[in-house]
């Protein structure tokens, strides 16, 4: 189950669909979250945090465009509960994920960052994780979930804005929103969902990268799973309709050639 390039298409821009099997702890995961018989499908901590909105910290060398990335992606899983869940507690200053000597050892301050890794190899994980999200549930509280960082991989890869990055030769582009989208479902407590049983979810363990590839929208599931562990508020609680309010605004914040490109 090594992390893999399982497909290429020439289609334009270079794309990959890179396997994400590797981008947290299997050991994290009970095994009641990959059946879809299960109560607790795609799910790994039903309970959730254990407090909201959940407090996080961008990495010090973390860009103003990656940042407006990250806060977009947490605005869509917001919305999809009609809840905050993230409060921004500003930058955590000379570090990022090259001051922690190894990958866990950036959880134990209890600070909620994200962070860059340009060292990658410190973490342990192969070149073809994108990032790793790394999380701690405290069982006291009811294995609720009480820290986790996201660490990326800007060694390897070039994670920003897509729709504006240029590959080359050593780094292909990853998009910052859509890996976002998928590392803070884990950190909210989703697991992997196969693409067999729902083939548009955002936590499918594979993504699409390249310059223009996108995947910022959830899926129906998606949806229906977030709220199976944070509730729901107002119009969220109508899950269609929300599902496609998130479709159009992710589609009207899209680039108006690459709107115009979409339909022919
Ligand atoms: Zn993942």
């Amino acid at each position: 189950m090594g992390a893999t390039f399982t497909q290429f298409i020439a289609c334009g821009a270079q794309m990959y669909q890179v396997s994400m099997h590797d981008d947290h702890n299997l050991e994290q995961i009970p095994v009641e979250a990959s059946q879809p018989s299960s109560p607790v499908f795609g799910i790994h901590s039903p309970n959730g945090w254990i407090k909201t909105p959940i407090e996080f910290r961008m990495g010090s060398k973390v860009s103003k465009d990656q940042t407006t990335q990250l806060v977009a992606a947490m605005a869509t899983w917001e919305k999809a509960v009609g809840k905050k869940l993230f409060a921004n507690n500003g930058i955590q200053n000379n570090i990022d994920g090259d001051s922690f000597k190894d990958l866990y050892s950036s959880l134990p301050d209890r600070i909620n960052g994200n962070y860059l890794d340009a060292n990658w190899g410190k973490t342990g994980k192969p070149v073809e994780v994108l990032a790793t999200t790394i999380w701690d549930n405290d069982p006291k509280s009811g294995n609720k979930i009480d820290t986790a960082d996201i660490r990326f991989n800007t060694q390897h890869y070039q994670i920003g804005d897509s729709y504006k990055l240029k590959s080359n030769k050593s780094q292909e582009v990853v998009d910052m929103q859509s890996l976002a989208l998928h590392e803070l479902g884990h950190l909210l407590g989703l697991a992997h969902v196969q693409s067999k049983d729902d083939d548009l979810s955002i936590m499918n363990p594979s993504l699409y990268i390249g310059e223009g590839f996108v995947a910022r929208k959830l899926s129906l599931g998606d949806i229906m799973r977030i709220q199976k562990i944070y509730g729901c508020e107002g119009r969220a609680c109508d899950a269609n309709a929300i599902h496609q309010e998130i479709e159009l605004d992710i589609d009207n914040a899209q680039p108006v050639a690459k709107k115009a490109a979409q339909k022919t």
